[in-house]
């Protein structure tokens, strides 16, 4: 039973993790700030802020006195601190047994003191853990425990904070300011790579019938209920879906070639169609989407393009699906016939 339990805890804070955005959150200026006051407060020579991802890497959000961005958390002395649970104090940590042979105890760090305590996110589910640490034997006093437990406290509202200011209310879905960041984002990484990227817009069919007929609130749910299989459907780190607009939603799919994409694409309209949700216009039965996709290909050739015209032309491609009868997918290939 243990066991059982130790897993739905995984799984638990790795999607508390992703809710709140932790992995993207690394070099986050003011997560690096509290790290560097919680250090310096504390008079300590190594303070970090670190998540659990998966695939067993701690990765380091913020650090003060010391760089590491990813870290074997099997290795990490701070995943291990993590995983008691609660407030870890030790004054000397060659005399606690826990933690005296770890390699950065032993190895080339020395540590000797460590102060460590949870990082909860507002369901109470750990996601990380907020350290400090010295080459030196100390005592730690109740004031010291109470900062470390402040600073604690300020990363949690800061985090909370933070993924509000990049999700859609309503869906729970990324907003569009955060989806054009991440446009460009993973434009620069497919133009690294070569390897190709693909684009997609949906937009509910006939929605505005919805909500004369059903009402605004209908409205609202259903928008949540396709929202729903938007996030199911993403499969690979990067897949990115925002809701883009009132009824239309946005996607980015990197290292996937047009066809790829037009495949999963088509998938999802399908999931749509199956949740079978009876539509009020005279002309249709039930819910549907239409989606335009544009794909970079050659990103050797696309080298030098503004990742928003592929955005455009997705656009251009979702008009044509709306035109030639809806519940379809269009595409669009960047390059071709754009004058490259
Ligand atoms: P098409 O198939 O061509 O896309 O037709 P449509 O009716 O879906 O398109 P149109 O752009 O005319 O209408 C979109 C409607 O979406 C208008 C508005 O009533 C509805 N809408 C936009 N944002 C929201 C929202 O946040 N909640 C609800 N309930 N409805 C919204
Ligand atoms: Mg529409
Ligand atoms: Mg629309």
């Amino acid at each position: 039973m243990a066991s059982s339990n130790a897993l739905r805890g995984a799984t638990d804070t790795r999607s508390a993790v992703e809710q709140l955005d932790l992995e993207q959150a690394q070099g986050d200026p003011l997560l690096g700030r509290m790290v560097r006051s919680l250090g310096r407060v504390l008079d300590q020579e190594y303070a970090s802020f670190s998540v659990p991802l998966a695939h067993g890497i701690q990765r380091f959000i913020a650090t003060y006195g010391f760089e590491v961005r990813d870290s074997d958390a099997s290795q990490s002395i701070c995943a291990q601190a993590m995983n008691v649970g609660e407030l870890v104090c030790v004054p000397d940590l060659t005399r606690d047994e826990r933690f005296a042979r770890h390699h950065r105890v032993e190895g080339d760090m020395l540590l000797r003191s460590l102060l460590a305590v949870p990082v909860y996110s507002p369901d109470r589910c750990i996601v990380g853990v907020l350290a400090c640490a010295g080459t030196a034997p100390r005592q730690y006093d109740n004031g010291q425990i109470q900062d470390i437990r402040d600073h604690a406290t300020f990363i949690e509202q800061t985090l909370v904070l933070r993924a509000a200011a990049v999700r859609d209310s309503l869906t729970g879905l990324y907003n569009r300011r955060f989806f054009t960041e991440q446009v460009d984002r993973e434009w620069r990484r497919a133009n690294r790579s070569l390897l190709p990227v693909s684009y997609a817009l949906l937009d509910i069919d006939y929605f505005k019938t919805v909500n004369d007929v059903l009402g605004h609130n209908r409205g609202d749910e259903i928008l949540k209920e396709i929202a729903g299989v938007l996030s199911r459907s993403l499969r690979r780190a990067g897949d990115t879906v925002a809701r883009y607009g009132g009824e239309e939603f946005a996607m980015i799919l990197p290292t996937t070639p047009e066809e790829a994409a037009a495949g999963r694409l088509r998938q999802i309209l399908d999931s749509v169609e199956a949740l079978r949700i009876p539509h009020p216009h005279p002309e249709r039965e039930v819910i549907t989407l239409s989606a335009g996709i544009s794909c970079a290909q050659n990103m050797e050739q696309a080298a030098g393009v503004d990742p928003g015209l592929l955005l455009e032309q997705a656009d251009v491609a979702l008009y044509a699906a709306k035109k030639s009868g809806r519940n379809q997918v269009n595409r669009h290939s960047l390059l071709e016939g754009a004058g490259g």
